[in-house]
């Protein structure tokens, strides 16, 4: 390999990675589950970030940590308000598909300055949930490329 070449295939290849190769498995929450519930959930599925549906399993809302933390250091009640009221909300969701490029899906995470997207699939029915890119899996695609040109 001249140094050339090896750049060239390494291009070549981080543009073939895909959202489905390397997204993780989305934990997913009712819209009516309280705030004390979704923070139980989250520390016993350890995740980041929790995906809010309704009765359809329609995407409806995300739930970040710090959105838990900011209602925690609240005066409300945790466990009579539901996660709906406190959720970021559709039609403000970033999202991605499993066959984006994982370039284009980055991007997202970054320009919109958040941890995780939610990988979706639109159906007739309305916007169905099918994964999870979090910034560790954009990590681990990185350190795969290296691996794959031995660098
Ligand atoms: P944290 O709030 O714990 O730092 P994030 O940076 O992921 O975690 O979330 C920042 C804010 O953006 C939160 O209010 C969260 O609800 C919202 N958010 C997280 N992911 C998304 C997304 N994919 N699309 C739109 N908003 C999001």
């Amino acid at each position: 390999y001249s140094g050339k070449k090896t750049m060239t295939s390494v291009t070549e290849s981080m543009m073939n990675l895909k959202v489905k190769d390397f997204q993780s498995l989305p934990v997913v929450v009712s819209e009516n589950m309280t705030v004390y519930d979704a923070i139980v959930h989250m520390f016993l599925e350890d995740v980041g970030t929790l995906f809010v549906v309704d009765e359809n399993s329609n995407l409806q809302g995300v739930l970040s940590r710090k959105d838990l933390l900011r209602t925690s250091i609240g005066s409300q009640d945790l466990n009579t308000i539901p996660v709906h009221i406190i959720m970021t909300r559709m039609p403000n969701i970033v999202y991605c598909k499993k066959t984006d490029s994982l370039i284009v899906a980055a991007k997202k995470l970054i320009e919109r300055q958040v941890d995780s997207l939610p990988v979706i699939h639109e159906t007739d029915k309305g916007i169905e949930i099918v994964g999870r890119l979090t910034k560790t899996n954009i990590t681990r695609a990185f350190i795969s490329l290296a691996e794959t040109h031995d660098l």
